[in-house]
């Protein structure tokens, strides 16, 4: 292997597990969930700490050679969160909002989900700061091969399998698989999942995130005693998860009111034309001046007078600020991250159902896990199988995770942190501490 980690280091332990530790971004609000579920479960502060740091991560540059002859130096990161339940796990993120800080909590989160799911995986995540609109699709592909190769001892179908996440997709995954062949000399499909299905991807894996979104939104509005077709959504976000969450939400008879992008809102009270908003995002690339809808403010969208909001863009929209206003009676994280635990702690006490990210967007490892199996199988599955066995985990886990809550009086997410923590550190007790 000739791939050269510029920086590589030993995680930085968290710090002491502190109660009164104010959340500042998404590796504090991480944190202090773990804190939250760590007291619940009576965890020793050593295995708080350790469940707290991840257990590898490096930092890799990335010159780039731009289509114009100038040369470009971009920074990646690869965390492993946690493998004591098998390889680490999680997606790769181009943004340029990438930084360390956001990885770790994103590992961690990954971990969690991974454990909740009863997925055999740890969490893990990957992040390049670079805005992959301001870069060619060849620009995109050496960015690409560059940062595998220089996480290449990292990787691996038993060690850590990177997916698409923000910015990245199955173009993304095929160059990561092939550049990861070619140095091992034989094709390997089980290094990435997110593939494209004619490169060994999984039937349903592109739409996965969504349905398992819109499965459990149906749950938790049912939950509520709010049928499909008597209730509105709104949906921030109209990527890889708000759009398909909408287009389902709309087929199972939501009336789906306002769906935002980065670059604004559009709000329909009677009712939005998903199959008509999808043809003018394909041909215009935003949501914004969709015809027959009102423009609204992005960040107003997420305090409309709707049944259910699904936050299905980034980290930290729901906050301290703007919870008091959030009117959603039932709130389904699309996004990982969306709520800040003061957003959390605010929206429990106006009596909102907040069904957080590690369950309610998991339908995308699900599936990765899927394509996993079936890749190592060499034996595919179809698209009635794939959609009927991430149902069933889905709903499963919506009902295991309800029962913890009710049963122990908590929120959702501290249920299903709790049950994910309690399945990690189990298993970092079995295996014990070596040497
Ligand atoms: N990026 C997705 C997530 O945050 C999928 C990860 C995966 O499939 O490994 O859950």
């Amino acid at each position: 292997m000739t791939a050269t980690l510029t920086e590589t280091s030993a995680p930085a332990p968290a710090p002491a597990p502190s109660a009164a530790a104010a959340p500042a971004g998404p590796l504090d609000d991480a944190r202090s969930q773990l804190a939250e579920a760590a007291q619940v479960l009576g965890l020793s502060d050593g295995m708080q700490r350790m469940l707290a740091t991840p257990r590898r991560e490096v930092t890799v540059s990335i010159p780039l050679r731009r289509d114009d002859g100038s040369q470009d130096l971009l920074i990646g990161h690869r965390v492993q969160h946690n493998f004591s339940r098998g390889p680490a796990k999680g997606g790769i993120r181009y943004s340029p909002h990438v930084d360390l800080d956001e990885v770790r909590a994103l590992a961690m989160w990954m971990t969690w989900k991974c454990a909740l799911l009863d997925v055999p995986y740890g969490g893990a995540k990957g992040g390049v700061r670079i805005d992959p609109r301001a870069y060619s699709t060849a620009e995109l592909e050496r960015v690409t091969r560059r940062f595998t190769s220089e996480i290449l001892p990292l990787i691996g179908p038993e060690r850590d399998i990177p997916a698409p996440d923000i910015g990245t997709d199955e173009n993304t995954m095929a160059w990561m698989m092939d550049t990861y062949s070619v140095n091992h000399g034989h094709t390997v499909l089980g290094v990435v999942t997110g593939k494209p299905v004619a490169l060994g991807g999984s039937l349903g894996r592109a739409s996965s995130t969504s349905r398992g979104v819109v499965d459990v939104a149906l749950a938790a509005l049912e939950s509520r005693g709010l049928a499909p077709d008597s209730t509105t959504a709104a949906v921030q976000g109209f990527g890889k998860v708000g759009r398909g969450a909408a287009r389902f939400l709309a087929e199972a008879g939501v009336r789906v009111t306002a769906v935002s992008d980065q670059y604004g809102a559009v709000v329909g009270t009677s009712g939005l034309d998903v199959d008509a908003l999808e043809a003018h995002v394909d041909a215009t690339g935003t949501v914004v001046g969709f015809d027959g809808a009102d423009e609204i403010d992005g960040a107003a969208l997420l305090e409309l007078d709707v049944d259910l909001l699904v936050p299905a863009a980034v980290e930290g929209v729901l906050t301290a600020e703007n919870a008091p206003r959030v009117r959603a009676r039932v709130v389904v994280e699309g996004a990982n991250g969306p709520t800040t635990p003061e957003a959390d702690a605010i929206l429990a006490d106006a009596g909102a159902l907040v069904v957080p990210d590690i369950l309610a967007n998991a339908g995308g490892v699900v599936v990765s896990y899927f394509e996993w199996v079936q890749a190592n199988q060499a034996y595919w599955w179809t698209l009635p199988e794939v959609e009927a066995r991430l149902r069933e985990r889905m709903l499963g886990a919506w009902t295991a995770v309800r029962e913890y809550a009710t049963s122990r009086d908590l929120s959702l997410r501290t249920a299903a942190t709790a049950m994910a923590v309690e399945r990690v550190a189990t298993a970092h007790r079995l295996r014990g501490l070596y040497p």
